[in-house]
């Protein structure tokens, strides 16, 4: 019977992670982690089914409670998708958010319900604003005015007025608590509410015959700690409806504060509760919407990483180990996976750090400074960049690395011409794949000629 170890926390592992009190493997979903490598390979993905959906429902039972039963969760693709995963947002009552056309043909794939996804995105082609209208998506987050103009005719030549959302950027720099109340942000996305903009962009919505600007949004980053950022976004975006009843006569009754949730990586993270936040994030929603004497819009929210962050877990085998003697006479054991950068290039992009467990067997082995390195011909090819680990790993152990659900598989390439990872879900003592490992073949189909 597998327990519960002090070594997993619940804050990083998915909900049914266990390490055995005996032979100290981890298991997930009831299958262990030897048994996992032997059936589905290394590197894998292990997606946990139970922990997964309970945080995508556990968001939208907070949002429905705290901003009453009109408010919805749209669930991020670009964290991870897949049909599988689609089916379950679709039947526990998520919606989804997609932003290109591949991640709205896996929505379609999965038969999702077409009004319950919008289109996101700074610069959607034609073909994927075309889809989306003819599909009849409920939303489509508009980016610019040449977007604005584009949506306006492709509804008008298909007959259609398609029901829009303003890209709004309130100028906050979420991660940057001194720059929190910069006024203006250099950033690629949405229309400034600072200089006009956005009240141009309304404008010019309000008086598109073909479109329906129903509301107003704003992503204001991701992995945040603290809800001091939302809610500023929110009291602009309140302000900005506002000011454009007052203007225009115009009641914009939607307001979406995206997502941008932050999960535990490593031990020393401490992620918001949701509840406690939304809750925060409401009381100023409403006490800003008495000031201006506007209706409270009805509320959206767009988690990603939140959802799908924890619920992954990646297996690799170790394939070597060495110690090498740096400057100050120390040593760093390296200690290298089949897999690194191609399935995780966040540590590469942003620095972000993971932790790791010996996932076959227990060790009581005194640890020591460890980093754990890919395959990949790059020195930048880093797992983990420092971690204390058990001394005595040996190749053939397999090292789990948990909450790699996100912006993992979804930005896994193909670099040095590795095959990206499967993703194997596991509930309940059973496992299946649902997205394969690709294949050499798959590689060279793309080759012509
Ligand atoms: C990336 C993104 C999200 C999700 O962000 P998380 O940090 O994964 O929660 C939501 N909305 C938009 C518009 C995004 O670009």
């Amino acid at each position: 019977m597998a327990n519960v170890t002090s070594r997993l926390n619940p804050a990083i592992w998915p909900a049914t992670a266990r390490t055995d009190s005996k032979s100290g493997e981890l298991s997930l979903g009831g299958i262990s982690a030897t048994e996992l490598m032997e059936r589905f390979g290394t590197p894998v993905f292990i997606l946990d089914e139970t922990d997964f959906r309970a945080r995508a429902v556990k968001f939208r039972s907070a949002v429905e409670k705290i901003f009453g039963p009109t408010a919805k969760v749209y669930y991020a693709s670009k964290a991870f998708t897949s049909i599988a995963t689609a089916k379950w947002l679709a039947e526990d009552g998520v919606n989804l958010d997609v932003c290109t056309g591949g991640e709205l043909a896996v929505a379609l794939a999965a038969k999702f319900p077409t009004n319950r996804i919008e289109l996101h995105g700074n610069n959607k082609s034609i073909a994927e604003i075309e889809e989306a209208i003819e599909v009849g998506v409920r939303f489509i987050v508009a980016d610019s005015l040449i977007e604005l103009d584009r949506i306006n005719s492709i509804a008008g030549s298909l007959g259609k007025k398609q029901s829009v959302l303003l890209r709004l950027t309130p100028g906050i720099s979420a991660h940057t608590h001194e720059s929190i109340a910069t006024a203006h942000e250099d950033v690629k996305f949405g229309f400034s509410i600072a200089s006009g903009a956005a009240m141009l962009a309304a404008v010019t919505a309000l008086n598109a015959e073909h479109i329906n600007l129903e509301g107003v949004h704003c992503h204001i980053g991701s992995q945040i700690f603290d809800e001091t950022g939302h809610i500023l976004a929110v009291e602009r975006l309140v302000k900005f409806i506002a000011d454009v009843k007052k203007n225009q006569g115009a009641t914009l009754h939607h307001l979406d504060f995206g997502g941008g949730f932050g999960i535990a990586y490593v031990d020393s993270d401490d992620p918001m509760d949701i509840e406690s936040v939304l809750t925060r994030i409401h009381a100023a929603l409403t006490e800003q919407c008495a000031k201006y004497e506007i209706e409270i819009p009805s509320i959206a929210i767009e988690p990603g990483r939140a959802i799908a962050g924890p619920a992954m877990v990646t297996l690799y085998q170790v394939g070597t180990v060495k110690d090498v003697l740096l400057e100050d006479g120390k040593t760093r054991t390296y200690i290298s996976v089949d897999g690194g950068m191609s399935d995780n290039i966040r540590p590469a992009l942003y620095g972000a750090e993971y932790s790791a467990l010996v996932a076959n067997r227990s060790s009581n082995a005194p640890t020591t400074d460890s980093r754990v390195v890919g395959k990949h011909c790059e020195s930048g090819d880093i797992v983990i960049r420092q971690i204390a680990l058990p001394s005595d790993i040996v190749p053939g152990d397999i090292l789990a690395i948990p909450a790699t659900g996100a912006y993992g598989r979804s930005m896994a390439s193909n670099y040095n011409h590795i095959l990206r990872p499967p993703v194997v879900v596991v509930r309940d003592g059973s496992a299946r794949i649902i997205i394969r490992r690709e294949k050499i073949s798959d590689l060279l189909a793309l080759e012509e000629g």
